[in-house]
């Protein structure tokens, strides 16, 4: 034993080492004899094979036989990690798509969808004026940049007061509310709350929005005090804030390096995109035959990495309700996270609990709940473009910040994503809640929740529809009961009459979010659905075009990589000019 050195210890240690080798030897050495001659045999005879190679040749060999034998053990373990992720057949298709000649197919079927998709385009622009690709050399007089937007919006959905045959989209009330809303919107359409010395009604206007909408939901002076937040762009943004700052945080308390983030196959898009953008690991749960997330399945997905569980208050498919007590229970006995998203029920529940409705507790009335998400530009009913995060503690919250000590620009600080942003949609956010007041909103909750319940009650009439899951808000979705009904057929068809309704997948369905701009449309909706779903009923083959043959293929493809691939393209030409 090569341990030489003069250290004291390592002396005192010699003798032992030395009685420990001699005692191995003394047992391994009856064994080695025994095989010596065989292992000396088989030795000489590899040495006589490889005698007649130079050694450059048996160099160059090993080298390419440790690289073929390396690929082979990382395609092995990618096909077994593509399996776990997406299944034996969509691993079967992807590497199908790999043999020459497969790939260019799918690519041309691909390119047929994109003509298709861009002559849509086209024909839609035809008649107008010449789309712009640079700027113009001469200026537009106002008259004439008014003339082009009008002209432009002929096809848009027209907002005035009218009823609405969109679902969710227009949440605002009345005209009056409109026309204040926009007066504010342009007396401060030119601040900026980067600057709070230049505009200092800015940060108390700010400042009521999060304090009001927060009281609303467990925080201030009758809650917990502690509740905080910030206004963000939407909804979206307010989903990216949180799980950002709770990723931060949990790093922080819990030195987590590689977080985790469980949500239902029901929450929002925009986890998703959380997840990819600041590398969270998404764990998605099932839900349950009550479109439910259970805190049984969130107990399960907990690991030492998790750092937030998501429930929504409620779900955009369904409008159902995950038990948010029961799921705080185990996120409290974890030490994890809790965000309650409210984008959606935020500025509807409060009022439907005050008028009785029994609306289970969702917010920081449940003791670990460390974050919510509430959109003012849902039915807050301002303009699009606000939206409030709110945290159970500023300890969370200073994560979502940014300070820069270091620039040659200044002393910085930042409150979220954006650098510069619109006082204008700060002020009329507030606007509109001072404007509609608790008043207002249990009038329109009042208003919208019996809407929803009109339909619902019509739903069950319809032969071959029914309302999926127990919506407890104004979002109501409904599924076919019928093999013969496509209920993205009777989407189609129902498009074709002016509806905008939403398609949802797994199961395949539709939903409705009803908004104050659709009680008294409530009856025709019925009526309509239930001759379209007659008319899918008789005559499975009655609707050709549209989004129906769009879903069928997604149901059915494989690889889900492939539908991506196909919305990527759909976005890539909604965001080219039409020429
Ligand atoms: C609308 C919504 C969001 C966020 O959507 P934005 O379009 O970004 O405002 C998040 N969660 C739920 C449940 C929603 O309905």
């Amino acid at each position: 034993m090569g341990l030489g050195g003069s250290h004291p210890w390592l002396q005192q240690a010699q003798p032992h080492l030395q009685r420990w080798q001699a005692q191995a030897s003394s047992i391994l050495s009856p064994h080695w004899a025994r095989y010596q001659p065989f292992f000396e045999d088989q030795t000489a005879w590899v040495d006589s094979q490889l005698a007649q190679y130079r050694p450059w040749q048996l160099v160059l060999v090993t080298v390419l036989a440790s690289f073929v034998l390396y690929s082979c053990l990382s395609t092995f373990a990618s096909l077994v990690s593509s399996i776990q992720d997406a299944g034996v057949k969509a691993t079967f298709f992807r590497w199908l798509k790999k043999i020459p000649g497969v790939q260019y197919f799918v690519d041309k079927e691909l390119g047929k969808y994109q003509k298709k998709i861009r002559d849509g385009f086209k024909k839609a622009a035809e008649g107008g004026e010449t789309p712009l690709v640079s700027l113009p050399v001469q200026n537009l007089p106002a008259s004439s940049v008014r003339a082009r937007l009008r002209e432009k919006a002929k096809g848009d959905v027209q907002i005035a007061e009218q009823d609405s045959l969109v679902s969710g989209t227009l949440y605002m009330a009345g005209k009056e509310h409109q026309d204040l809303l926009n007066e504010v919107y342009a007396s401060y359409a030119h601040t900026n709350p980067l600057h709070t010395d230049v505009f200092p009604s800015l940060r108390t206007l700010e400042a009521e929005v999060i304090a009001m909408t927060a009281s609303l939901v467990g925080g201030g002076a009758s809650g917990n005090p502690e509740v905080c937040g910030a206004m963000t762009s939407g909804g979206s943004e307010s989903i990216l804030t949180a799980v950002k700052a709770s990723r931060d945080y949990m790093a922080e308390k819990k030195g987590i390096k590689h977080p985790e983030m469980i949500i239902a196959v029901s929450a929002h898009a925009a986890f998703f995109k959380a997840a990819e953008y600041f590398k969270v690991k998404l764990v998605v749960v099932p839900v349950g035959k009550d479109h439910r997330m259970s805190a049984s399945s969130v107990k399960r997905a907990i690991t030492r990495n998790t750092i937030l569980v998501v429930a929504s208050s409620p779900g955009f498919p369904h409008g159902v309700m995950d038990p948010v007590e029961d799921i705080a229970k185990v996120t409290r006995r974890y030490g994890v996270c809790l965000h309650s998203d409210a984008c959606l029920g935020g500025f509807v529940l409060p009022f439907a609990r005050k008028l009785g409705h029994p609306i289970p507790p969702f917010d920081f009335s449940v003791p670990g709940v460390t974050s919510m998400s509430i959109d003012t530009h849902k039915f807050g009913m301002a303009h699009k473009g606000t939206s409030v995060v709110l945290y159970s503690s500023r300890d969370i919250r200073k994560h979502q910040f940014t300070q820069i000590t270091e620039w040659s620009g200044g002393l910085y600080i930042s409150p979220g994503f954006a650098g510069s942003r619109s006082g204008a949609l700060i002020a009329t956010a507030w606007a509109s809640l001072v404007h509609m007041g608790e008043e207002g909103y249990l009038r329109v909750t009042q208003e919208m929740l019996a809407a929803a319940k009109k339909f619902q009650r019509g739903v069950a009439n319809i032969q071959g529809l029914r309302v999926v899951g127990q919506p407890e808000m104004c979002v109501v979705a409904f599924e076919s009961t019928h093999r013969s009904v496509d209920i993205y057929k009777v989407n189609d068809l129902m498009t074709q009459r002016g509806w905008h309704l939403n398609a949802l997948q797994f199961p395949a369905a539709v939903h409705i979010c009803f908004t104050a701009r659709h009680v008294n449309v409530v009856d025709q909706l019925l009526k309509d659905l239930q001759e379209c779903t007659e008319r899918v009923r008789k005559d499975p083959k009655c609707v050709k075009d549209g989004m129906a043959p769009m879903y069928g293929m997604a149901a059915v493809m494989p690889d889900r990589r492939m539908i991506g691939d196909f919305l990527t393209m759909y976005q890539e030409e909604l965001m080219t000019v039409s020429v």
